[in-house]
């Protein structure tokens, strides 16, 4: 809340004497969570156009984690998402720094409980502290700052399907927006459970969302989720994809309609060839089943992105097949980690 008042933020509490934005929630064991009220952090960059400033662009990140391990050690959760607060103090600040006056509004909302089940963007989505019907587009910054492998990251936005308008606009801007490959999929792609963020609680409320994440999962959801673990350059590269968004959305006088059930098409699965063709780029030295497992989706992948066509039966296997290919050869394929990386700290490295 420092961070925010230094850099000129406006509080986007509940009456707008305060940052922070209390709700009911309940205590809840596994994730040392004691308190029945929870906390979100709320700071606005008030819109400079009267005709637009009603309306908003929320920006998230979730400060919580997973509290302790049974050996009692703290998962910090620098990836996940202590990167994506830290997106948020920052442009926060450059865009102070700069009195950079955008036409809508942007909010900051910091939320508590993601990791318990995504409780405080919940409880705002239900009660937001601006105009419901003005707000634009959530962004759910979750987790960012690590790349998939070494010499391979990338940027996925899920979720741009319930706001065709906007999916093609960004689309369209991919060469501007990114030096790396942009990831636009549908997010039932992405099983949930185990995988959810804050944008699900606004696309349940028929808000359009985005899930803004750089798949890098080496030490996801373990005490060795530390700072010295953050690959700067990747973080650095997503605060600028994501202030280039945000400047976007926050400077147009387009709303974009809210599509309630949009079905998976050819290109959402076709967009997962990029990261297969990155990781079989940049780990010459895989092994040969694993090789051959990824070149064979891709094979599958590339007969769907050729015809336009797939049979729906086959949907939730190839995704699940992406999602857990790549999902593995993060975990496996830590790389080099930056000096100093915690002693002890070895659980993913095995
Ligand atoms: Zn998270």
């Amino acid at each position: 809340m420092d961070a925010l008042s230094r850099a000129g933020v406006a509080r986007g509490g509940v009456d707008g004497t305060s940052y922070l934005y209390l709700y009911p929630s309940e205590p809840h064991p596994r994730y040392l969570f004691p308190y029945p009220t929870g906390h979100d952090v709320v700071g606005l960059l008030p819109g400079a156009d009267p005709a637009h400033r009603d309306e908003s662009v929320v920006v998230m990140a979730h400060y919580d984690h997973l509290g302790r391990d049974s050996r009692r050690h703290v998962f910090n959760g620098a990836y996940d998402d202590v990167a994506g607060v830290a997106a948020i103090l920052e442009l926060a600040r450059a865009f102070g720094a700069a009195g950079y006056a955008p036409r809508r509004t942007v909010v900051w909302l910091i939320t508590d409980e993601e990791e318990s089940g995504l409780r405080g963007a919940r409880a705002w989505a239900k009660n937001p502290t601006v105009p419901r019907d003005g707000i634009v587009l959530g962004i759910s910054l979750d987790p960012i700052g690590r790349g998939l492998v070494p010499g391979y990251a990338f940027t996925a936005l899920f979720g741009l399907e319930h706001s065709p308008e906007l999916r093609e606009r960004i689309a369209a801007s991919r060469p501007a927006l990114s030096r790396g490959d942009l990831l636009i999929a549908h997010r039932d792609l992405i099983p949930h459970p185990p995988f959810a963020s804050d944008h699900d609680p606004f696309l349940n409320e028929g808000l359009p969302a985005v899930w803004f994440v750089n798949p890098g999962f080496s030490f996801y959801h373990q005490v060795t989720d530390e700072a010295a673990t953050i690959q700067y350059d990747v973080l650095l590269e997503s605060v600028r994809v994501l202030a280039q968004l945000v400047d976007s959305v926050a400077n147009d006088d387009q709303r974009y309609p809210f599509v309630d059930e949009p079905a998976v098409e050819a290109r959402d699965l076709a967009a997962f060839r990029a990261p297969i063709g990155g990781v079989l780029g940049a780990l010459p030295d895989l092994g040969r089943s694993q090789r051959e497992s990824l070149v064979g989706l891709d094979r599958r992948l590339a007969a769907i992105e050729v015809s336009g066509s797939f049979d729906p039966a086959e949907v939730e296997d190839l995704g699940l097949a992406a999602i857990a290919q790549l999902f593995t050869l993060g975990v496996t394929n830590p790389g080099p980690i930056p000096p100093p990386f915690p002693a002890g700290a070895t659980a993913a490295l095995r």
